[in-house]
């Protein structure tokens, strides 16, 4: 039997994996751990289809260097890692340039204005539509300083066409009456839903892979095998060799490792986040939340809230600073000033991070039958229907529906 090798069980691996299997591959599904353990384990929920925009945009630059001499700032870089992350650092300057950054938000909008049409038909698939909230998201500020600073995001969307609502005084509360009053406007953006638990989607997602004859193997891809121009083989670390007429990398922040031994160097860092999940917070939402001037999200999930967010660039091995995490439930206590945090657990993970925040989506421009699904930065969860639709059409020999030149692996 020929089968697709999918290496990485994250969200983006598993909604390939389920996506080729419906179609009628044979699919093995191959990941280290077991699904969804990796940065796909503890993310903010959130289907933000409004944060499409680049992360080397001006209004992140102006306020670059006052966030890194604070210590509690959303951005941090460890000393240590900044000679690692120069070639990574200069590739985002170069995504700084004015027409440059129009090209990426167009090809940010490009997905985002997708995301339904593909998740819809993923969740009705998998029969897991209950587990997207009917609920947006309220972007808050404390008063029309913070309002203003945060225009130019409302002027992308305007541009794209997405939806939002602004919202002044107590309309805000009577949306969420757990906020402080000291939010005196906010935006609504309905169409920024969230699920209910991102770890258990991953896990049901797995399951219906299965169910549909797809095979999962536990071990750690080392290498491949080539022949004839193109990959006959995944290797395992355990000696193991899994023959595959094709193979899709999507190993999230560790993807860059295995195009590597490809040859096929992909720029991929991680931004590492965290979050803490509060299990009985003495409050209770219906919408998530984001703070553009605190930098934090706070989002209502299954059996209780997570607060999380904070970009920190200290490479994948270095032990996790749960100072970070405290900062964001600090800054949460001032937006919702009755939360309580006594039952709480520390999450921190990888986002495979690209130095122009766009994912890569696309074929090999190396090597026949490869295919890479990585770099999804903020917002695999929210991808990862519509990558699969992408990648299941580009394996099956289908024209996909959009143009995946923006998305090339080659790019950089
Ligand atoms: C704090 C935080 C908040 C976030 N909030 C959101 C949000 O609200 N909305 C949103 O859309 N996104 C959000 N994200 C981003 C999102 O979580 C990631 O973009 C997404 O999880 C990436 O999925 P993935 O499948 O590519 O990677 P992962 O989930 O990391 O999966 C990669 C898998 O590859 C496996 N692997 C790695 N190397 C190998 C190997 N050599 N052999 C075998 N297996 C291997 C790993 O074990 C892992 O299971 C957030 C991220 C963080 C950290």
């Amino acid at each position: 039997m020929s089968y697709i090798a999918v290496v990485g069980a994250g969200i983006i691996g598993v909604t390939i994996a389920f996506e080729l299997q419906r179609r009628g591959r044979n699919v093995v599904l191959i990941d280290k751990d077991a699904p969804g353990m990796g940065a796909s384990y503890g993310n903010m929920a959130s289907i933000a289809v409004t944060e499409f925009m680049p992360a080397s945009r001006p209004s992140i630059w102006s306020q670059m260097p006052k966030w890194l001499i604070d210590p509690e700032g959303p951005v941090r870089i460890r000393p240590s890692y900044l000679p690692k992350l120069a070639p990574w650092f200069l590739r985002f300057l170069e995504a700084s340039r004015p027409a440059r950054v129009r090209e990426l938000e167009a090809a940010g909008a490009v997905l985002c204005r997708r995301v339904y049409e593909d998740l819809d038909v993923l969740l009705e698939n998998t029969s897991l539509t209950h587990m997207l909230s009917p609920e947006g998201c309220l972007s808050l500020y404390a008063g029309e300083a913070e309002f203003k600073a945060d225009r130019a995001h409302i002027e992308v969307l305007e541009r794209f066409g997405f939806r939002y609502e602004v919202l002044v005084g107590n309309a805000i509360r009577d949306l969420e009456p757990a906020l402080a009053t000291k939010i005196s406007r906010a935006v609504l953006f309905p169409d920024n839903r969230s699920v209910a638990d991102p770890y258990r989607l991953v896990v049901a997602l797995a399951e219906k892979f299965q169910a549909l004859g797809g095979r999962i193997e536990t071990g750690e891809v080392v290498g491949f095998e080539e022949g004839d121009g193109s990959v006959t083989a995944v290797r395992l670390k355990d000696g193991r060799r899994i023959p595959a007429a094709g193979t899709v990398l999507c190993a999230g922040a560790y993807t860059g490792r295995l195009s590597g031994l490809l040859g096929e160097p992909i720029p991929l860092e991680t931004e590492r986040g965290y979050h803490t999940q509060i299990m009985s917070p003495g409050v209770s939402m219906r919408h998530s939340i984001i703070w553009p001037a605190r930098a934090f999200m706070v989002t209502p999930t299954a059996g209780g809230i997570r607060v999380g967010g904070t970009v920190e660039m200290a490479g994948l091995d270095a032990p996790a600073d749960y100072r970070r995490a405290k900062v964001l439930v600090k800054r949460a206590k001032e937006a919702l000033p009755d939360l309580r945090v006594d039952d709480a657990s520390e999450w921190m993970g990888h986002r495979p991070a690209l130095p122009d925040t766009v994912p890569v989506i696309g074929p090999s421009a190396k090597h026949r039958g490869i295919f890479y699904a990585t770099g999804h930065g903020h917002l695999g969860l929210t991808y990862a229907a519509t990558t699969a639709r992408l990648i299941g059409d580009l394996v099956m020999g289908v024209e996909p529906p959009i143009d995946l030149k923006p998305y090339r692996v080659n790019r950089f």
